[in-house]
């Protein structure tokens, strides 16, 4: 039941913040983020409508993968090592944490070696928090040239996070750059900006996300 109530209150959440600056709920997807949360639970969210899951660890993606209902679909959203890229790609709809050429490289070998097209994000850290991985904004523009080169990947977006202990000004001021970037970059096939989590995605609703990455709001008891 608790489910049922804490995705309600979400979904109204969104929809609230997105009337408050004239867009459409209708932009915006729930990232269901299912980090140690089990494959039944998972389902129980699939059977109240929820589509799109995301896993912060390969290892996790790859155990409950073949437990939910395949038509689930499953983001990568945390920190991905090069060694890990052969077990995700393929199975992960879109990879939010490229934050790396390096690994960007290792993701189109993996693909291509596939046969498949690998839609990524580019991690941008915006607050430039030594503790957080992701590219500085300086280095997208080569990345994303490097990128349009590379035939097994293609690039979708920008995901970005907000310190945790930050007033709202200062998230609000990192989500409207990362909002910058993605617009910048629309020629380039810019389309999802993956921003906000449990205690800021009303304010990344309202700063142009176009997916937020929901998980202990969600799943709490
Ligand atoms: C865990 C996680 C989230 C969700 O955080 P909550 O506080 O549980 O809503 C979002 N993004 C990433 C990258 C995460 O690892």
């Amino acid at each position: 039941m608790a489910l049922k109530d804490n995705l309600k209150e979400i979904h109204q959440k969104i929809s609230a913040a997105a009337k408050r600056c004239g867009r459409n709920e209708d932009e915006i997807t729930l990232i269901c983020v299912s980090k140690t949360i089990d494959a039944e639970t998972i389902n129980e969210a699939f059977n109240l409508g929820e589509r799109v899951f995301g896993e912060n660890r390969v290892q996790e993606l790859t155990e409950k993968y073949p437990l939910v209902n395949s038509d689930a679909r499953w983001h990568l959203i945390g920190h991905l090592q090069t060694n890990k890229v052969k077990y995700v790609v393929g199975k992960a709809e879109l990879i939010h944490s490229v934050d790396s050429l390096h690994l960007a490289k290792a993701i189109n070998a993996q693909a291509e070696k596939q046969g498949i097209c690998q839609k990524i994000l580019l991690e941008v850290n915006i607050s430039g928090e030594e503790s957080k991985y992701g590219l500085t904004t300086q280095e997208i523009p080569t990345i994303i040239k490097e990128i349009g080169n590379m035939k097994g990947l293609s690039f979708r977006g920008f995901m970005t996070m907000a310190p945790l202990y930050a007033e709202e000004n200062e998230i609000r001021d990192i989500f409207s750059k990362a909002k910058r970037l993605f617009d910048e970059y629309k020629p380039y096939g810019s389309e999802v900006l993956s921003m906000g989590m449990s205690q800021d995605f009303e304010i990344a609703v309202e700063e142009g996300a176009t997916c937020v990455r929901v998980g202990r709001s969600i799943f709490k008891k």
